[in-house]
Formats: C-alpha cells, structure tokens, sequence
C-alpha cells in the first residue's frame, strides 16, 4: 500500500477527545505513517507536544495562528524558542496573516474557529478601519517574531494566509534563504504558486482538491510539478468526498492522494515517492 503523510492536521482539538485512539489507529490503517499536529496558540503548540511524546506517529508544530492574533503577549519569542528544543517540533506555525474577518466587517473575529474570539464583551467603541489597522498590525507583529524564531532555529514555517496573499508573500520574501514556507490549504492560482516556489517556499493541498467546486485548485495542482507540495487534510475542517460536511481526520489523506494522483496522472506509489521526500526535506527532524 502507498503510504502519505498527513503535514497539516490539528489533532489537539477537542473533536477528537472522545476517539483519538481510534482516528489515529484509522489513519495508520489507511496507510497515512505520520501526522503533524499544528499549533495555534501556545496551548494548543504545548497540546500537539503532548501528543507527539504519547505517539509515535505525531510530530509537532508550533506557533501562533493569526486569526487569534489579539489574544497573543506582546513577545512569543521566548514560549517558542524552549519549544522547538523538542525534538519531536519540526516547525514553527502555523502563521501568517488572515484579512478574511476584518473586525470592520464581522466584528468578531475567526468565529468558526474552536479558539474563540478575542472581542466578546468588548466596550470600547472605536472607529473600523482604525480596529482593522491594528488587527492587521498585531499579526504582523507576531508572524514576524515567529519568522524571527524560525531563522534562529533553523525550522521552517506552516504559513496560513486568507485574502493576504501579497502582504504574507512580501513579509517571508525577506527571509528567504534562511527559512521556507509552506503555503498550506493552497487554494490560489498557478501564478500564485510560481511567486511561492519562486521564493524557495512550497504549497500543500486539503480535500478541496475533491470538491465539485474545487476545479481551480485541481488546475493549481496540474501545474505544480511533482516535488513541489505536499498533502494534508487541515482535520477536522474540510473533510473531502465522500465526506464532505463531516468531522475530517487524517485517514482521509487516502482520499486526496487518489484525487492528486489522477489530477497529476501519475501512480499512488510515485505520488507516494515524491511527497513524502518532499516532507523529509522540508521537515528535517521527522524520523523516516
Ligand atoms: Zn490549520
């Protein structure tokens, strides 16, 4: 059996507190060997830790999401550092910049998120654009104290980025050299792929690649070259066909790699090859 990795999973949720066990038994059975849990405060970095010291499959990444980006202290930087000490954290992130629920338009941030809002009971009345200038400047802030971690530590970045392609672009573009991204849920266009790779940086796909309506990322895949992405589900959002709707969970990285496979007409053993050489070198400290 062709085996993957799951790169992108966020295994310390609490959708998974009543079966982990059995999730992880699943995905082992349906060929996927490892799974990166990925961190999205502190808590949540510490939590994927905790896993990847129970499991032998799970790896650790940690870092800051930037839909939580209020509720970081003003300096990650030292958190981060003893972190990725662990052996088992192959990566700061996931990080970025997300303009998508602007505090001008939603008024509350990342709701569908399990991490809750930061402005629930806010009082303070000010302006829009002035909360959307310092949202957008706190996340800045943090993705570039975590770029700084990464640079020192050597690891590379999990970068999540929603209607911030440019901003997020332009901010990594300074450290390329010193640390990669990999642009994960890529749901842009080939032009937007090649300005990635163009920084050293790759994409990952999610089972949006199986969707009825996920026609532009399939075309996004066929023009991105075998050794250039890798998979991941993003569990438990974004389960793919035939389970759409449903909690997701690292077994179904079989079902993207099916869909990748034919979208890239190549075999399950040569996508198998490629992306998990491809982890391998992205993420050094995972164990072959
Ligand atoms: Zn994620």
């Amino acid at each position: 059996m062709a085996t993957f990795y799951d790169t992108h999973a966020h295994l310390d949720y609490p959708d998974y507190k009543d079966d982990f066990a059995e999730v992880i038994a699943r995905a082992q059975a349906a060929g996927v060997t490892k799974m990166i849990s990925i961190g999205t405060s502190l808590d949540s970095s510490e939590r994927a830790i905790r896993l990847a010291e129970k499991f032998p499959a799970i790896y650790a990444a940690v870092g800051w999401h930037p839909s939580d980006a209020m509720k970081a202290p003003a300096d990650l930087r030292p958190a981060l550092r003893e972190m990725c000490k662990h052996p088992k954290v192959v990566a700061i992130g996931e990080i970025g910049l997300d303009y998508h629920r602007l505090p001008s338009v939603s008024g509350a941030h990342g709701v569908t998120r399990p991490t809750m809002p930061f402005v629930v009971g806010r009082v303070t009345p000010c302006a829009p654009s002035e909360d959307d200038a310092r949202y957008k400047q706190k996340q800045a802030d943090i993705f570039q104290q975590q770029l700084e971690i990464a640079a020192e530590t050597g690891l590379n970045c999990v970068i999540h980025q929603r209607d911030a392609f440019d901003d997020t672009l332009a901010q990594l573009k300074p450290f390329a050299g010193k640390v990669r991204g990999v642009f994960h849920c890529f749901g842009e266009n080939a032009d937007r792929m090649k300005q990635v790779s163009g920084i050293g940086s790759l994409v990952s796909f999610t089972g949006i690649v199986t969707f009825k309506n996920g026609q532009n990322v399939r075309d996004t895949v066929a023009a991105t070259p075998l050794d250039k992405f890798m998979l991941e589900t993003d569990c438990p959002y974004l389960a793919p066909v035939p389970y759409r709707g449903k909690r997701c969970e690292p077994a179904y990285v079989k079902e993207i790699s099916e869909t990748v496979a034919q979208v890239k007409n190549c075999s399950l053993e040569e996508l198998s090859a490629a992306t998990c050489k491809t982890a391998h070198e992205f993420f050094p400290k995972l164990i072959s």
